[in-house]
């Protein structure tokens, strides 16, 4: 006869991923009142219910840290923008003067969703950074990786720090400014200095 029911109104929307539908899905943010009902009868209201995201496609509903969770068209930017960054990263700290690494920074770039990215594009940017220091590049990308790595599993971090790599070891053994750039990087990728070490001497031996 009497128990608390929740009246939940619509406050936001916006895209989100799913985890029940498993995609990009448009969510309704739902803010909710709980009332002491009686046959039925709203009487009392017993305060605030936490906020709810509700899918529109399956209708279930999520916590709020469920937006914590990027997009999979998020997470393909995020991508796009950490490889790029670490593509002209890997540049800046090995010179652009190697025509393969050049190959190797175009291939990366255009694989992560710039498919039509071409080497002037890519020449023009390095041209544009290149004034800046190496510590600051490093700065720069470690922190466009940062913004991916609580995203991806430790074998997409490894393989991010392994496409760099390879850049700089396209024109040979590793410089000093590039290990240090990998170094930058690694600890960004969230990887214990061990593992980047043995992941940098893997490619390396990999290549030679
Ligand atoms: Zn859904």
């Amino acid at each position: 006869m009497a128990g608390v029911r929740t009246v939940w109104r619509v406050t936001d929307d916006g895209d989100f991923f799913c985890a029940s539908c498993g995609g990009d899905r448009r969510y309704q943010r739902l803010a909710g009142r709980r009332r002491l009902t009686v046959l039925g009868v709203p009487l009392l209201s017993r305060g605030p219910a936490a906020p709810v995201l509700e899918c529109v496609s399956c209708r279930r509903r999520f916590p709020e840290r469920a937006l914590a969770l990027p997009t999979t068209t998020q997470l393909a930017t995020l991508l796009r923008e950490a490889t790029h960054s670490v593509a002209l990263a890997m540049l800046a700290a090995g010179g652009v003067d190697a025509e393969p690494a050049r190959r190797l920074a175009l291939d990366a770039v255009r694989d992560a969703g710039f498919p039509d990215c071409s080497e002037e594009q890519l020449l023009t940017v390095q041209a544009s950074l290149a004034a800046r220091s190496l510590s600051l590049m490093a700065q720069e990308a470690s922190e466009t990786v940062a913004a991916l790595t609580p995203h991806l599993a430790t074998p997409g971090r490894e393989s991010l720090l392994l496409r760099g790599a390879r850049i700089a070891l396209a024109d040979g053994p590793y410089r000093e400014a590039e290990r240090a750039m990998l170094e930058a990087l690694g600890a960004a990728l969230w990887l214990p200095p061990a593992d980047t070490e043995r992941l940098l001497t893997a490619a390396a031996t990999a290549t030679s």
